[in-house]
């Protein structure tokens, strides 16, 4: 490996996006990245680079473009059609090596959870997995590290505009708080998102026409691939798109008296709206409905335009990931529970007995 000394955080410019695409298709939440990586380094005056991997993958730049990339490197090989882990690692590393970007950003996608902490542990960084909330923030940090640290103060006093740290937000100790992590002292600083968390910008035209694309040269071999894909099977069934829906309703452990009954009702109200169907992870772990259905920390993050929670208590983990919808409707007998304290309109009864009514209204409505 080339020598590659990433302590001298001056070196370091530029905000990157890995970009992910499978079978030549990029995936929608780099999109979410490339407009949240256009606001970081518009607070910093740097540019934003796509790092595109692929067999002819040229093509996607311009979509890159539109969203906010200033420039897109594209490594563009037969052997990186297919993601293998070795060789996407190899490639990135040496990109970053040579280029230096001072920011990482990837999505925590199946693909991304297994290269970023590779490629960090390769680079000798720090990466922070499962972010929902990114910021730069430099002044905030010095006044923090002065009130907190017991560092000597010559190294606060060391920190400088050049050195912004990007401030990495992600859930811990089971969602219970909120972590900001920094990564003060090597570059990049790596973070992978969560999907859905971060919101996709406008497209802009003039900004797709203006994209710089950089094919860059790929030193690959067939010694650095030690796995090789045989076939890509598609999972057969239909996985519900929660992220993507305008409409969520969700059932909780709240539908156990009639599971059928309530996941049924569940549906009927959904599809009113053109909505989808989601659930807690209780409903998840009961078996009711499938893993792909699940709302929250462990699940999937979803802003749709109208989350409706039916039978859920409203806990921290759940609320993790629906509470930045734009309008939450909740059912809950209990009137204490947790969830109305996120909710915008809270109904107190049996969902049972309330569901049915809010279909004939909303059906009336309609009429
Ligand atoms: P409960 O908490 O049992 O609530 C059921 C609710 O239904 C109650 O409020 C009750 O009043 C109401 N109810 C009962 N009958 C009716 C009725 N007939 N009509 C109306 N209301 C009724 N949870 C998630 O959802 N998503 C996650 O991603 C997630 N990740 C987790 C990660 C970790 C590390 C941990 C520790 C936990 C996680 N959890 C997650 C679990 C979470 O803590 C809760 O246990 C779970 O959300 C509870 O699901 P629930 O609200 O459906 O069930």
């Amino acid at each position: 490996m080339a020598e590659f000394n990433n302590t001298n955080l001056a070196d370091f410019s530029g905000v990157w996006v890995f970009c992910e695409q499978r079978q030549g298709e990029l995936q929608p939440t780099v999109l979410e990245l490339i407009s949240e990586a256009r606001k970081l380094a518009d607070d910093m005056g740097v540019e934003v680079c796509g790092l595109l991997l692929g067999d002819k993958v040229e093509g996607m730049a311009k979509e890159l473009g539109a969203y906010g990339a200033d420039k897109v490197y594209v490594c563009d090989d037969p052997a990186l059609a297919t993601y293998t882990t070795d060789a996407y690692a190899k490639v990135i590393c040496d990109v970053v090596m040579e280029k230096k970007p001072e920011i990482m950003l990837i999505a925590a996608t199946n693909i991304g959870r297994d290269l970023g902490p590779r490629c960090a542990a390769r680079l000798h960084t720090g990466l922070t997995a499962d972010c929902t909330h990114l910021d730069v923030d430099v002044e905030k940090y010095i006044a923090f590290l002065k009130e907190n640290s017991t560092l000597p103060e010559a190294q606060y006093a060391s920190i400088n505009k050049e050195d912004r740290n990007l401030k990495m937000t992600r859930p811990a100790f089971g969602g219970h708080l909120m972590a900001t992590i920094i990564c003060p002292r090597f570059r990049p600083q790596m973070a992978t998102v969560r999907p859905g968390v971060l919101k996709k910008g406008e497209y802009n035209e003039e900004k797709a026409n203006a994209v710089v694309v950089e094919k860059l040269p790929v030193a690959i071999s067939e010694a650095d691939i030690k796995t090789r894909v045989l076939e890509v099977v598609k999972e057969a069934k239909e996985l519900v798109d929660l992220t993507g829906a305008e409409v969520v309703v969700s059932v909780g452990r709240g539908i156990s008296k009639d599971v059928e009954k309530g996941i049924e009702l569940a549906k009927e109200l959904a599809a009113e709206f053109g909505g989808v169907l989601g659930g807690s992870r209780a409903a998840i772990d009961s078996g009711w409905l499938t893993a792909d259905h699940q709302v929250g920390q462990t699940g999937k993050t979803v802003h749709p335009k109208l989350y409706i929670a039916l039978g859920i208590s409203g806990a921290i983990q759940h609320k993790a990931g629906m509470q930045d919808s734009e309008c939450i409707v909740a059912v809950n007998k209990n009137d204490t529970a947790p969830i109305f304290d996120v909710a915008d309109y809270g109904i107190c009864g049996d969902l049972f007995k309330v569901v049915p009514l809010m279909i004939e209204a909303i059906r009336a409505a309609k009429a």
